[in-house]
C-alpha cells in the first residue's frame, strides 16, 4: 500500500511513495525559490526505487548553489 500519492495540478503526473519519507525539508535556496516560485520548497527524502512517477514529465539538470548536480522534474503542461 502507498504510503503517499498526488498529482500535479492538472492531473497527467502521478507519484507514488512505497513508504513514508525518511526525511523532510524546507529548502530556501534560490533554486527552490525559482522552481516553486514561493519563499521556500518542501521536500521529501527518500530512495530512488521507492518513487513511482507516472506520466510525460519534464527533466531539467544543472547545478545548485552549493556547484553539487541537481535534476528537477515537472509537468509540462501546468508547470
Ligand atoms: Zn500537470
Ligand atoms: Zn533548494
Amino acid at each position: 500500500m502507498n504510503a503517499i500519492s498526488g498529482s500535479c495540478n492538472c492531473g497527467q503526473i502521478t507519484v507514488k511513495l512505497d513508504k513514508k519519507p525518511d526525511s523532510t525539508c524546507l529548502c530556501h535556496c534560490t533554486d527552490c525559490q525559482r522552481f516553486s516560485g514561493a519563499p521556500m520548497s518542501g521536500n521529501f527524502i527518500v530512495q530512488k526505487d521507492e518513487v513511482h512517477i507516472e506520466g510525460p514529465v519534464k527533466r531539467w539538470a544543472g547545478k545548485g548553489a552549493s556547484g553539487n548536480a541537481v535534476e528537477r522534474y515537472f509537468c509540462p503542461n501546468c508547470v
